[in-house]
């Protein structure tokens, strides 16, 4: 798809800060189909005549750009390139669109009468999925059949009922990130975790679900650990996982987790098997609020995740299990060096496939946050992971920032180090 009059070149293209974007979905959990309706305010930056935005799976029926409407060519480009009506940076526009896609395939976990979005939310919506600097808010609403529930980002600002139909509006409040957003609406039963902890913690299941309350048990315990770590209280007043039974999911969104039964199960006869919901909700800080500036740093977030969770068990179950995990980390990563070498963690090149990355962001950054907590020593180290966090939530950030932070702990220098670990010099 292409608006009329453009024939940009790349240079010609300026890029957007995104600021807000205002989403209505018309679901029918049980079919593919949806239909959607959007409001994006964005800024452009810097000079150029023209914008342009991957839409991917969408199909846009009608456009309009500061009220005023774009004709649309269809040219199979999958993306949409508007012209503004200035050439000179700057300038605040907003986008109108109505669309529709399939709800199906990558980015979308469906069951029965239940359909979720799992981190492509630029599948659902125009943003763009990579653009981890760029943080806006949502205003997303979902349209359901009567009797199913919805589960989207911050908290829920209106509830309509029309015509056997209920429309929830949900308010990230926050602004985040394009791929922390998502949704989960179906037919689904909530349960509110009875806990000590301050902040709601909420379970939605299918119907029929069993032993909930005994699966995500342990939640308000690592909310308060990772509080401690953070240095930073969750900032937000609920936090809710969706449990998907005999599912595979395991991903973070603004205010909520989908955790799949498949690694969860595991838990009731092992309690120790506890690390989808440590992992999923140490994102809440680690990712979704102090956010990786672009996949090369993106250990940041899942390093650091997954470290944690070694660091959650070992509190809770023993230095044992902390070793555990991190041999574990070192023997995916060491497998990774035999087969094609090692890299630095901030590596900007390319893997070979996301298990490769996931060796080296996550794996090797575990194992180096290891390193560097015995090098450092307890106390300068946590202070350091304090710092970082809480020092940059809402925020961007590359690996620089996590190594002025470790280093403003310590009169010995940390170059070298990190030079080896991370920048791979
Ligand atoms: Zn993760």
């Amino acid at each position: 798809m292409l608006a009329s009059n453009v024939q940009a070149s790349a240079d010609d293209i300026a890029a957007v800060d995104l600021l807000e974007s205002d989403v209505a979905l018309v679901i029918d959990p049980g079919s593919a189909g949806v239909r959607g309706q959007q409001s994006l305010t964005f800024d452009k930056l810097g000079a150029g005549r023209r914008v342009t935005f991957e839409t991917e799976k969408l199909t846009v029926l009608q456009a309009s750009l500061d009220g005023k409407a774009v004709r649309l060519v269809e040219d199979g480009s999958r993306s949409l390139t508007l012209r503004l009506p200035e050439a000179e940076a700057g300038g605040r526009h907003v986008l109108k669109l109505s669309y529709e896609f399939e709800a199906k395939g990558r980015g979308f976990v469906r069951q029965d009468e239940l359909l979720a979005s799992s981190y492509f939310a630029c599948d659902w919506m125009v943003c763009n999925q990579e653009d981890f600097s760029d943080r806006f808010h949502l205003t997303l609403s979902l349209d359901l059949p009567k009797g199913m529930r919805s589960i989207g980002p911050g908290g829920i600002a209106s509830r309509q009922d029309r015509e056997g139909r209920t429309r929830t509006t949900w308010a990230s409040g926050e602004a985040f990130p394009a791929y922390v957003y998502g949704f989960a609406v179906g037919r689904l039963e909530r349960l509110t975790l009875e806990t000590p902890c301050e902040t709601e913690l909420v379970v939605f299941a299918p119907p029929g679900a069993s032993d909930l309350e005994k699966m995500f048990e342990p939640s308000c315990n690592m909310l308060r650990f990772f509080e401690e770590k953070a240095g930073a209280a969750y900032p937000a007043a609920s936090y809710a996982q969706v449990y998907l039974p005999g599912s595979r999911a395991a991903q973070e969104a603004a205010s909520h987790s989908l955790i799949g039964g498949v690694f969860l199960d595991p838990i009731l006869e092992q309690p120790q098997e506890d690390w989808v919901i440590a992992h999923e909700l140490a994102h809440q800080w680690w990712g979704n609020r102090v956010t990786a500036q672009d996949l090369s740093h993106f250990w940041l977030n899942e390093g650091i995740v997954t470290f944690l969770v070694a660091a959650w068990k070992e509190q809770r179950w023993g230095h044992e299990a902390y070793d555990k995990e991190i041999v574990l980390a070192e023997a995916r990563w060491r497998r990774r060096i035999e087969t094609s070498g090692d890299v630095g963690l901030a590596h900007d090149g390319s893997y070979a496939s996301l298990g490769d990355r996931r060796s080296i962001q996550y794996y090797k950054g575990a194992v180096f946050l290891d390193r560097l907590r015995d090098a450092v020593g307890e106390e300068a180290f946590w202070q350091g992971l304090a710092q970082f966090t809480a020092g940059h939530i809402g925020r961007s950030v590359g690996s620089q920032n996590f190594q002025s932070a470790m280093q403003d702990q310590t009169d010995e220098p940390m170059d070298t180090l990190f030079d080896e670990w991370v920048w791979g010099r």
